[in-house]
């Protein structure tokens, strides 16, 4: 579940990403690793996972982690073959969603591959690139699936009617993730291995000043939110430079950092939230003496599925799941109190796990 980040040259990618790799080196319950140099894991901010370590006086505390993928060298042509061209959308091609920095910063200093700031044609620039090289993809299916038409494929003739009209849309200037199709489709759809299938989460990069006088929403903001808008994404405005900073820094410093900004939460846990979100992805907890850990699962997972996450055989002999929600948890105080008020629920194999249950599986193997 890796999520890929791309943009234009010199807006801010390689800052973002040492700050995301430099942050998963800082987090000590993480183990750290860098699988490849462009590849950063990161631990998924969780202050339950706090609570719960000092009411189980904890041993081990384990976040759960997401990955970034750094696609650097996407420039105008690179579906041509322009820069390291296929090379790099092949690479987004292995990513379940991307991450699009956007500059949102003027610095004379630092020169913009188009020779002026303009998010919005910025944006445009690298989806278009995604555009053609989708084009390609779906021209080579097409040329398929009309040789199985012809032959009396009766499935061959609905699905080309379904890539005639995304090609209709792509060749439109549109990303396939706006076409409207029914959830069949979309089934099809995900089969294609699509670049523009796959969701997106803008970032717009402000420059420090930007975020100290509290103009998070200045001009450059303002357009690609409305870009955004109209295509059902998301954005995260950040100061890449400042997360780069930020990272470096232990706890109580960030802390300290944070106050004078007038800010809660870094950019970077606005970007590993929203980028959990984005591959539809939830937490469920477990807690106990020995560690509390967060465990990833798709939203919509069933109990069974949730449990084979921890173990194959917890999966395999399941009994059922002894749970109570994180709040109400918290609100007792403690397991004991919690149980004496009855708010542990055992569930069956039919449960669809909630973000933040908190769970004790019962199987026998
Ligand atoms: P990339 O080519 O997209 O990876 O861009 P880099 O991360 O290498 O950034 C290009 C230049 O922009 C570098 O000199 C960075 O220091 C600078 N830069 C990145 N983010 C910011 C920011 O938030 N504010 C300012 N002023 N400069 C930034």
């Amino acid at each position: 579940m890796k999520l890929g980040i791309v943009g234009l040259p010199n807006v801010g990618k390689s800052t973002l990403f040492n700050a995301i790799t430099q942050a998963g080196a800082e987090s000590a319950n993480y183990p750290f690793c860098t699988i490849e140099p462009n590849v950063g894991v990161v631990a998924v901010p969780d202050k339950r996972l706090d609570v719960l370590e000092k009411m189980y006086n904890s041993r081990k505390k384990v976040h759960a982690s997401i990955e970034f993928y750094d696609i650097a060298g996407l420039v105008k042509g690179a579906s041509q073959g322009e820069g390291l061209g296929n090379k790099f959308l092949s690479h987004i091609r292995e990513v379940a969603a991307i991450v699009h920095v956007v500059r949102a910063f003027d610095d004379e200093n630092i020169v913009h591959v188009d020779g002026s700031v303009d998010p919005v044609r910025d944006i445009e620039t690298i989806n278009l690139e995604l555009i053609f090289s989708d084009i390609e993809v779906l021209d080579r299916r097409i040329e398929k699936t009309v040789k199985l038409a012809r032959s009396g494929d009766k499935k061959a003739k609905a699905e080309f009617e379904l890539q005639e009209r995304i090609k209709v849309h792509l060749e439109a200037g549109k990303p396939v993730r706006t076409l409207e199709v029914t959830e069949d489709e979309a089934e099809i759809i995900k089969g294609y291995f699509l670049l523009t299938s796959k969701p997106v989460l803008y970032v717009a990069n402000i420059s420090e000043e930007d975020l100290m006088n509290g103009s998070m929403e200045n001009e450059y903001v303002k357009k690609i939110k409305e870009y955004a808008t109209q295509e059902n994404s998301e954005v995260v405005v950040i100061s890449a430079k400042i997360e780069e900073e930020l990272s470096s820094l232990d706890e109580e410093e960030k802390r300290e950092l944070l106050a004078d900004y007038g800010l809660e939460e870094t950019g970077l846990d606005k970007l590993i939230h929203s980028s959990y979100k984005l591959l539809g992805l939830m937490s469920f907890l477990t807690a106990g003496e020995q560690e509390v850990r967060a465990w990833t699962i798709n939203i919509g997972t069933k109990a069974p599925a949730a449990a084979g996450k921890i173990h194959s055989d917890i999966e395999r002999g399941f009994i059922r799941a002894e749970i109570i929600s994180y709040d109400k948890l918290v609100e007792c105080g403690s397991e004991a109190a919690a149980k004496e008020k009855g708010y542990y629920r055992l569930e069956g194999k039919d449960y669809v796990m909630q973000d933040g249950d908190v769970v004790n599986f019962r199987f026998n193997v």
